[in-house]
């Protein structure tokens, strides 16, 4: 085993073969029950699944007419991190659906002349191709809206025969009236909703708020024959029916932005429940919180929309998937040059700690994720604590002198990075070209207790290449009567 190392710098680090095996996330010591915010109870709850050890989980996923912006983007990769946590404990199947029939479809093959085949495949392969870039694992279940309207039209008939919805001019509405929990996902009243709303009634609604369950198509627009005519399914449906198909009647987990809440997932909530016999669509409703750009919503008309596609070009995946990551989910999220630079910083310091350490296939095979960092995951996925935990890590990596230590505690970091999905690059290629950021004191301090104590043992080899290494980052030492200061410049 050749680990000789210092600080960051590796002096000898043969064949290092870091990152090149992929761990096995063995689960940690059953501790408490994963606690998630659950938008109906609307609190933190122990989470329980329905099926002991299964769990079923949906993500409502993209219109693929556009490249996905980086709000898009906090859906998938917090969402992709709660799928990695609960795989620990559970047999999962996620499904994260694919909305390929959408008015926003039909207007962008109008504008470019191009076919919705042609569009839906090319924004459903960026999509994939950019969520993998932030380090996104695809789902179990990837179904596509058009591939499910025999579904839908079985899931309206029923709703017909039981008298929730009714036909109108070739339309099918969701008679809301006819559910009386309708608005409890949301917290909205009906009655209220309906005195104050600006909303015009179609003139095939016997009601403001009943939704399209299936519309008419005009013979130039997607259609289906079905026993309304020919036509093209509403939104809501497509989701109620894809989940129904793949994961049951009653859901586990129903994930989602915050502005999914209402109407599109009190609608699903509502049509799904009354379709099966009044059983729950979902027993937990996750929502992430909001994106902003530099404390600006994002949108067309300000013309401040970033695509993933684009950031990508320049910025590392890991360092968009760590900015992601950094607030809790359903908080707000400023997106900002800082935002990104202290991600960037961040990755610095975890690469910086493992740099050099070769890691041995007996060390990564023990390791397991420290307990308090799955603990801050399991605790509604709270990333900011989870990250303070991964640092913690490398604080001790970094002031650890001891071999047998450096190793565990390394391939713990990797065994930490697996599961948030960071640290998969071998650290050569992460500062390959890259310039150290800002050490911090903390950093700086360690490294200079590692040279008093190569000092100490005579290694004066080890001690000069300590003083050079905080010399390139920028930092001059002085040794005087009182021990050694620093000093950022030279
Ligand atoms: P859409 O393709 O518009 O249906 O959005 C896909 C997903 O991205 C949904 O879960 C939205 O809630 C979510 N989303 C859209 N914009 C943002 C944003 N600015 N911040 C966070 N999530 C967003
Ligand atoms: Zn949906």
């Amino acid at each position: 085993m050749n680990l000789l190392r210092l600080g960051r710098i590796p002096i000898v680090a043969a064949g290092s073969n870091i990152a090149m095996i992929a761990f096995f996330d063995r689960p940690h010591r059953a501790s408490m029950t994963i606690q998630l915010h659950d938008t109906l109870r609307g609190k933190k709850v122990p989470f329980e699944p329905q099926t002991p050890g299964e769990v079923t989980m949906y993500l409502c996923g993209p219109t693929v007419y556009n490249y996905a912006h980086i709000g898009n983007a906090r859906p998938a990769v917090v969402f992709d991190l709660l799928a990695r946590v609960l795989r620990r404990r559970y047999k999962l199947t996620f499904a994260r659906n694919i909305t390929d029939v959408d008015d926003r479809i039909n207007a962008a093959s109008v504008e470019t002349g191009r076919s919705i085949d042609e569009i839906t495949a090319k924004y459903i392969k960026a999509y994939n191709d950019d969520m993998g870039t932030l380090g996104v694992r695809p789902p179990d279940v990837e179904p596509r809206a058009t591939q499910h309207i025999d579904v839908m039209i079985s899931m309206i008939e029923a709703l017909i025969e039981n008298g929730f919805a009714y036909v109108a001019e070739g339309h099918v509405l969701f008679d809301v009236s006819s559910y009386e929990r309708y608005g409890e996902l949301s917290k909205r009243n009906l009655r209220e909703m309906i005195a104050g709303s600006r909303v015009e009634v179609a003139p095939y609604k016997r009601a403001a708020h009943d939704f399209v369950l299936w519309k008419p198509s005009t013979p130039e627009l997607p259609g289906w024959d079905s026993p309304w005519g020919r036509g093209r399914p509403g939104w809501h449906i497509e989701c109620s029916a894809m989940a129904e198909k793949h994961l049951g009647a009653t859901i586990d987990i129903h994930a989602g932005g915050q502005d999914l809440v209402f109407p599109h997932h009190e609608n699903e909530c509502a049509q799904s429940s009354c379709a099966h016999g009044g059983a729950p669509f979902a027993r937990y409703w996750l929502h992430n919180g909001f994106l902003s750009i530099d404390e600006t919503k994002m949108s067309k008309s300000l013309g401040n929309v970033l695509l993933v596609h684009d950031l990508i070009e320049t910025i590392p995946g890991e360092v968009i998937r760590l900015a992601l990551l950094s607030a809790h989910y359903r908080q707000p999220l400023d997106w900002s040059a800082e935002t990104i630079e202290s991600a960037r910083r961040m990755l610095d310091r975890l690469y910086g700690a493992v740099r050099g350490i070769e890691v041995s296939d007996e060390a990564r095979a023990a390791a397991v994720v420290p307990e308090a960092l799955v603990a801050a995951l399991e605790d509604d996925i709270n990333t900011p604590k989870a990250l303070a935990e991964f640092f913690a890590l490398a604080r001790a990596l970094n002031k650890s002198n001891d071999d047998e230590e450096m190793q565990r505690l390394a391939a713990e970091m990797y065994a930490a990075g697996e599961l948030m999905g960071l640290l998969g690059k071998d650290p050569e290629e992460w500062f390959a070209g890259h310039v150290v950021g800002d050490m911090t004191a903390d950093e700086i301090e360690a490294l200079i207790e590692q040279r008093n104590a190569a000092k100490a043992e005579r290694d004066f080899q080890r001690a000069d290449a300590i003083r050079d290494q905080l010399h390139e980052a920028g930092v001059t030492i002085q040794d005087g009567r009182d021990g050694t200061t620093w000093r950022r410049g030279s």
